[in-house]
C-alpha cells in the first residue's frame, strides 16, 4: 500500500493535493482513501492530508503515521510543526518540499538521512502558490511510478470541474510541466506492507493543554493571549515608518488585537499574535503597511 502524507496550511490547497491524487490512483485501478484533516479551520492553520492506495481492499483508517512520502508544501511548517511534519519516517521514507533553502540546510532542520526532493520556488511560476494542489499532486503521482500523465491530468480536471475552463487549463498545464521534470524520480517512493492496522485507541491525541485554553468556550480573560497564533502566518505586515500617519486604522481592523501603539502614537505589530491575515495592510490608508512572504526564521520565537 502507498501511503502519503500532505502538509500545508490552510488555503494552499493540500486537501485539492490529496483528493486529485487520489483520483489519479483510482482511475489506475487502485482502491483509495483520501481526507484530509484540519486543526484551526482558518487560512493559514497547519493541515494535513492523506492518501492511501492499494490494489487490495484498505482497512486501514485515520491518519497515516507511517508515510512512504511525505509532501512538504510550505517549508515555514518546519519551524512550527516540525515532529508532526516528519512523523513516522522509515527506512523508505522519501520527502518531497518546495523551499529555496540550500539542500544542506534542509538537511540540517530534516536531519533524517532520507532522501530529499526539493523544487526551487525560483524554478516555479512566480504565482506559483496559486497552484500548489496541481503541483504537488503531479510530482507525488511520478514519485510513484504508478500513475499515467492522462490519469493524472484526468484527476485534475475531475477534482477542478466546477472551476472556470482557463483556470483547468492553467492546472493541467502545470502539472503536466512538473509530472514530466520529475520523471527522473519516477518510481523512487515505494510501497509499504502491511503496518499496524490496529491500535489502542487514543481518544485523546493533542497535548493536553490547561483547560482555559484547549477547551471551544470562554471560560477566563485573557486565554487569546497565551494561544500564539503567530505560528499560522505564510505572509506578515510589515508597517513602513516613513509613510505611517499614525491614524491607527489598522489597530481598529485588526481581528486579533495584535497592534498597539507605541509612545510616539505609530503602531506595533505584535507577532506572536498576528496570524498573517493581512486585514491591516488592506486597510491603511496611506499603504504603509507591506505585505512580506514568511521565511524560516531561527532566531525569534514565532
Ligand atoms: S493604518 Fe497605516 S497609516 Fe494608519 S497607523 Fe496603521 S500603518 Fe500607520
Ligand atoms: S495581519 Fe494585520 S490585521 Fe491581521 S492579525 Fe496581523 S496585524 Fe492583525
Amino acid at each position: 500500500m502507498y501511503r502519503i502524507r500532505f502538509h500545508g496550511r490552510g488555503g494552499e490547497g493540500m486537501k485539492t493535493a490529496s483528493r486529485i491524487l487520489g483520483s489519479s490512483f483510482f482511475f489506475e485501478g487502485f482502491q483509495v482513501q483520501d481526507a484530509p484533516k484540519y486543526g484551526a479551520e482558518r487560512r493559514g492553520a497547519p493541515v494535513s492530508a492523506y492518501v492511501r492506495a492499494d490494489h487490495k481492499q484498505i482497512y486501514e483508517r485515520g491518519e497515516i503515521h507511517k508515510p512512504d512520502l511525505i509532501v512538504i508544501a510550505d517549508e515555514t511548517l518546519l519551524h512550527v510543526t516540525r515532529n508532526t511534519v516528519l512523523e513516522g519516517i522509515h527506512e523508505n521514507t522519501v520527502i518531497f518540499i518546495i523551499s529555496a533553502m540550500s539542500n544542506s540546510e534542509l538537511e540540517e532542520i530534516i536531519n533524517s538521512g532520507k532522501s530529499i526532493i526539493k523544487i526551487d520556488p525560483a524554478a516555479l511560476p512566480e504565482n506559483y502558490h496559486r497552484f500548489l494542489s496541481p503541483i504537488t499532486a503531479s510530482a507525488s503521482a511520478c514519485f510513484t511510478g504508478k500513475i499515467q500523465s492522462s490519469n493524472l491530468i484526468r484527476g485534475v480536471k475531475d477534482e477542478l470541474k466546477t472551476v472556470k475552463d482557463d483556470l483547468i487549463i492553467e492546472n493541467v498545464a502545470i502539472a503536466e510541466k512538473i509530472f514530466n521534470e520529475m520523471k527522473s524520480y519516477s518510481g523512487i517512493v515505494t510501497e509499504t506492507g502491511e503496518i499496524t492496522v490496529l491500535r489502542d485507541p487514543q481518544l485523546i491525541t493533542l497535548p493536553l493543554h490547561n483547560s482555559s485554553i484547549a477547551t471551544p468556550v470562554i471560560r477566563t480573560v485573557s486565554t487569546s493571549v497565551k494561544n500564539q497564533t503567530g505560528s499560522w502566518r505564510t505572509a506578515r505586515p510589515v508597517v513602513l515608518y516613513e509613510k505611517c500617519s499614525g491614524c491607527m486604522m489598522c489597530n481598529v481592523y485588526c481581528p486579533d488585537s495584535a497592534i498597539t501603539k507605541n509612545k510616539d502614537g505609530f503602531p506595533v505589530i505584535d507577532y506572536n499574535h498576528c496570524k498573517g491575515c493581512l486585514i491591516c495592510c488592506e486597510v491603511c490608508p496611506s499603504g504603509a503597511i507591506r505585505k512580506e512572504n514568511e521565511k524560516i526564521r531561527r532566531s525569534e520565537t514565532v
